[in-house]
């Protein structure tokens, strides 16, 4: 990490010196300077003050990238059923593996597992590594993490995928910080350079910008990924990969968490698994007007999701709001009703196969993501859109 030096032999006039940070990171105790926490490397002391505080780079740790091969994939479960995103991390991971000629591996940890193992392969992954031990039953971050931390210090894996689920945001920041590497949240684009240098796109800053982020010099690239952003792959007639089992010393697989029970989550169909969605936004001028958007949604068999705004009024439940801060979906339609199109918005449902929107305004920039676009008021359109469905369906 860089850092900023201090020359204390030229220290004349220490209230002088703490004066020149904006940020109040200079300290003078015990007749020593010293640098807080809260110093943001803004080199302003050193502009200032360039014979007592020194700016030294970071060294850069050298790193053979070609010692480092494959792309691995954490087969994220609860009780052996394999979430889906790691599934559709698998086919991000083969393209990518394909495009630096190495291979994907999926890494798998939990008791009982040689059937979740064999069902893997299926997705085209040239090696299942099974750490198959009652002690892994539940997953408890120490032994998941010294299971994980043993495979890439064996296997030495230069792109490593995480699904963005509890389990997944839990275990990727552990491992990153333990091999001392980068990790990218939330990825919502992944491409590899010739050099495997791994290409992170990601919203930043509120989602008005897009942060290109790259590890160059570190290895393994860790990032994470939310459900639905890429699409699961095919499963394959002939597997043609191998399962690995791997082993661990009893010592490794401790744990201070004990799992006393587990209480299966209430089920409810949540967003994501819906392929008709109706969206409201804040054109909707009361709470009893979401029933047109209700009434559609029933007739379509589609589900009812929400942007920002009406889940902070309290009309809709914190699950059903789209977008940046809420949930990613993937539905074959989605209508959209007064919804400006915000890009928080759009990021959570860009992916979809085809967009509806209606808006009364016909500059609403969610007209640039629309595939049809109807200018019009909601209060007019829906009732209408009502009355044309029941009518063709009578
Ligand atoms: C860090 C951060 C994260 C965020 N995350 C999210 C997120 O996950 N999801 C999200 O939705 N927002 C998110 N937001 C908020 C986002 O910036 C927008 O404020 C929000 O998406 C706007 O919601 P809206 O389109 O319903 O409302 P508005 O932007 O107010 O748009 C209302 C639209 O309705 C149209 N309209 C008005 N009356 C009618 C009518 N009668 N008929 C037809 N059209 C009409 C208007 O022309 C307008 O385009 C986030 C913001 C920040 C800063
Ligand atoms: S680099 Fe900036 S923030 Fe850090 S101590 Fe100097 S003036 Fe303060």
């Amino acid at each position: 990490m860089a850092k900023i030096l201090i020359h204390d032999e030229y220290v004349k006039s220490p209230d002088k010196l703490i004066k020149l940070c904006p940020f109040n990171a200079i300290e003078y105790m015990d007749s020593k300077l010293s640098i807080n926490s809260g110093c943001k490397m803004c080199k302003l002391c050193v502009k200032q003050a360039p014979e007592i505080f020194e700016f030294v780079e970071a060294q850069i740790r050298g790193i053979h990238k070609e010692e480092w091969k494959g792309v691995a994939v954490y087969m994220d479960h609860v009780e052996g059923n394999i979430h889906p995103v790691s599934f559709e991390l698998i086919g991000k991971a083969r393209a990518l593996a394909e495009k630096i000629n190495h291979p994907v591996h999926a890494v798998l940890m939990g008791s009982h597992m040689e059937h979740a193992a064999e069902q893997i392969l299926k997705y085209g992954v040239d090696e299942v590594f099974l750490y198959d031990d009652v002690a892994l039953e539940n997953f408890r971050i120490e032994p998941y993490a010294a299971c994980f931390e043993d495979y890439i210090l064996a296997h030495k894996p230069s792109i490593v995928l995480v699904g963005g689920t509890t389990i997944g945001r839990s275990l990727a920041p552990r491992l990153a910080a333990r091999f001392r590497t980068g990790l990218t949240a939330d990825c919502t684009f992944l491409d590899v350079q010739e050099n495997t240098d791994l290409d992170q796109i990601r919203p930043a800053f509120g989602g008005n910008i897009m942060a290109h982020i790259h590890t160059p010099n570190h290895r393994p690239q860790f990032a994470t990924v939310r459900y639905k952003i890429f699409d699961a792959p095919e499963m394959i007639k002939t597997p043609f990969g191998k399962i690995t089992k791997c082993t661990l010393d009893q010592s490794l697989l401790k744990s201070q968490i004990d799992v006393l029970e587990v209480h299966a989550k209430e089920k409810s169909e949540s967003i994501e698994d819906a392929e008709v969605i109706v969206v409201v936004g804040s054109a909707f001028k009361k709470k009893e007007d979401l029933n047109m958007a209700f009434k559609l949604a029933d007739l379509l068999d589609a589900r009812v999701a929400s942007t920002r705004p009406l889940i902070e009024k309290g009309w809709m439940d914190a699950k059903l709001q789209i977008g940046l801060s809420g949930r990613t979906v993937r539905p074959k339609l989605i209508i959209t009703c007064g919804v400006s199109g915000s890009v928080q918005f759009v990021a959570g449902m860009k992916g979809a196969d085809q967009i509806m929107a209606i808006n009364i305004d016909k500059e609403a920039s969610i007209f640039n993501t629309a595939h049809y676009a109807i200018v019009g008021d909601i209060y007019e359109v829906l009732p209408k859109l009502i009355e044309r469905i029941e009518n063709e369906r009578a």
